[in-house]
């Protein structure tokens, strides 16, 4: 079967965690303007956006063991170069890099999506086995720990700091299909970004589900726009 109707018989399920199981609450942009406030520099909300998606985007090399390779020290320098690029006019990127750091860390930061505990739940209820893997550090253990939703989650999770491979990287889902114990190709991997969580995800022998919460049904592999979809689809086949 090829990989459009192969996910629906996925015995093992990946999700990606955020912008797909959780959210910042408030949003990133609103974070790093009350950082700025905090050190009396006033900066719009739309500006932070803007350079906060500009800044993330480029990644931090490990030097030694190439693209896509990461570690904990690597995330954190990551988040100082971020932090500094957005921020640049503040007087002491240090501090806001600090705060900022906790701030992300602390579970109140995050807020599970609505749809997350009943697809958890019916996901269980079936004998789905399901794991967490996540381009975040291991803050996300944390973070985890402290949701209600998915605190009952908290020793599925795999981090692509502590793997040593980010996705893409076909490493993080060998390793992340290794902690559900299966084979790639009884796994399918759901997530909100397309290259990360679905291209990787299906050149690595998995199956990907694009995540499109928008739902502008504008992708080239499989897509739901909730998670209910994703469990609907397993109990009814469509
Ligand atoms: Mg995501």
């Amino acid at each position: 079967m090829n990989h459009r109707g192969r996910w629906r018989d996925a015995e093992g399920i990946i999700f990606d965690a955020v912008g797909t199981l959780i959210r910042p609450w408030p949003s990133v942009a609103e974070a790093y303007r009350a950082a700025a406030l905090r050190q009396g520099v006033a900066i719009a909300a739309e500006e932070t956006r803007a350079r906060f998606q500009i800044h993330f985007a480029s990644d931090e090399i490990h030097a030694e063991r190439g693209l896509l390779s990461t570690d904990e020290a690597t995330e954190k320098r990551r988040w100082r170069r971020i932090v500094a690029g957005v921020l640049p006019e503040i007087p002491d990127p240090d501090r806001a890099f600090d705060e900022l750091w906790d701030h992300f860390g602390r579970p109140e930061s995050w807020r599970a999506f609505p749809d997350v505990a009943p697809a958890l739940r019916s996901l269980e209820s079936m004998g789905v086995p399901v794991c967490v893997g996540s381009n975040f550090d291991s803050r996300l253990r944390t973070v985890v720990r402290g949701l209600p939703e998915l605190e009952n989650w908290r020793d599925e999770l795999v981090i692509s700091s502590e793997v040593g491979y980010k996705k893409p990287h076909r490493s993080f889902f060998e390793a992340a299909c290794a902690h559900l114990g299966m084979s790639p190709d009884r796994v399918a991997c759901v997530g909100d970004d397309l290259e990360n969580d679905v291209e990787g995800a299906i050149q690595a022998g998995l199956s990907g589900v694009f995540l499109d919460r928008s739902a502008r049904g504008e992708s080239p592999f499989p897509w739901i726009s909730t998670l209910a979809a994703l469990v609907q689809a397993r109990f009814h086949g469509s």
